[in-house]
């Protein structure tokens, strides 16, 4: 990928996602070095997984959250596979985006 990168800051904001779920539970990582540092994310992403979670604002059963997360996860693939298509990075630590700007 880091051959044509297609970048520009003004697309990028910080990336929160509550307790760090899709970094520990799905394992993501910066789009150009897999760093799991994210900070941050292409604008119009999905909402962050544990971000969702947080939301519901109760328990949810494993069976509940996987009902709830089977989508948004779906989301964010084809986000991802999209953007990787147009050489245009999902995720990127500190060091990569130093690198960039
Ligand atoms: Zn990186």
């Amino acid at each position: 990928m880091n051959n044509k990168i297609n970048f520009d800051k003004d697309n990028y904001l910080e990336f929160n996602d509550f307790n760090d779920v899709m970094i520990q539970a799905f394992g993501i990582g910066c789009s150009l070095c897999y760093d799991p540092e994210i900070s941050f994310v292409l604008k119009d992403h999905p909402k962050p997984i544990g971000t969702l979670i947080k939301e519901q604002e109760k328990n949810l059963t494993d069976n509940e959250v996987e009902k709830l997360i089977e989508k948004p996860i779906q989301e964010w693939q084809k986000f991802e596979d999209i953007n990787f298509d147009k050489h245009v990075p999902t995720f990127l630590c500190d060091e990569c985006w130093n690198q960039m700007i």
